[in-house]
């Protein structure tokens, strides 16, 4: 198993590691600071030594780095790997934006979140919602806002199945993760969202900046999409 240093730490930008297997273009770390694509995350980008990652996936346990030059690899050989940080830090802010908002439009009309695409440039959540536009988009958003500035601690912790199982408001996060998963990773932001989560995510909502919602799209029957994105700007 590739040991996870993003979990660890999400604000690791640097980091050494060993190779453990090169299969094809496929790179195997025994750890990584880089996040795998999973959960409508993109995946990170970077470089692993003079190598160029373009992209991370994982299966089962394992993570694997598809790199342009995969001949300057092999097993054993001790790498540094550097990620793409203005990239990562923007999925980061965009994706705990995308849990404050899907827990705004829970809140106010009951939907559920049906996809979503987090991205470093534009983001996208897919709500099983009938009435939706602009003037909602904006009204969810204004809300999503007035959380951000309240500077919420965002905290990451595992629990146990059986831990979780045993907390009455836990008990959905359970249930949404695969039975195989016996360790789960909580994420905490504030008092507004509590969800399972394997993604990064900022470590208070005042990183965010401000979240601006793009646009709306009727996604066919029942199935509104809103695009967002987040600016640097301090309120
Ligand atoms: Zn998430």
């Amino acid at each position: 198993m590739t040991r996870r240093l993003f979990w660890e730490d999400m604000y690791a930008r640097e980091f050494d590691a060993k190779v453990v297997a090169v299969e094809g273009n496929r790179l195997v770390l025994d750890q990584t600071a880089f996040n795998p694509r999973g959960g409508g995350l993109v995946s990170d980008t970077g470089t692993v030594d003079s190598a160029r990652v373009t992209v991370v996936v994982k299966e089962g346990d394992e993570i694997f780095h598809i790199v342009d030059t995969p001949s300057e690899f092999g097993a054993g050989k001790m790498v540094h790997g550097v990620l793409d940080w203005d990239r990562r830090f923007r999925v980061m802010r965009m994706h705990t934006s995308a849990h404050i908002l899907s827990s705004v439009v829970n809140g106010e009309t009951g939907a559920l979140i049906t996809g979503n695409q987090i991205s470093h440039d534009e983001s996208r959540v897919d709500f099983n919602l009938d009435n939706f536009d602009r003037d909602k988009m904006s009204h969810y958003i204004d809300r999503v806002n007035e959380a951000v500035r309240r500077e919420l601690e965002v905290k990451t912790y595992f629990m146990k199945r059986e831990e979780v199982l045993a907390n009455p408001g836990f008990v959905k996060l359970a249930n949404a993760m695969p039975p195989s998963v016996d360790i789960l990773r909580i994420v905490e932001i504030g008092d507004v969202d509590t969800q399972a989560d394997g993604g990064v995510h900022v470590k208070n909502t005042r990183e965010i900046g401000k979240v601006v919602g793009l646009k709306t799209e009727n996604k066919g029957k029942s199935n509104r999409r809103l695009y967002f994105t987040v600016t640097p700007s301090v309120f």
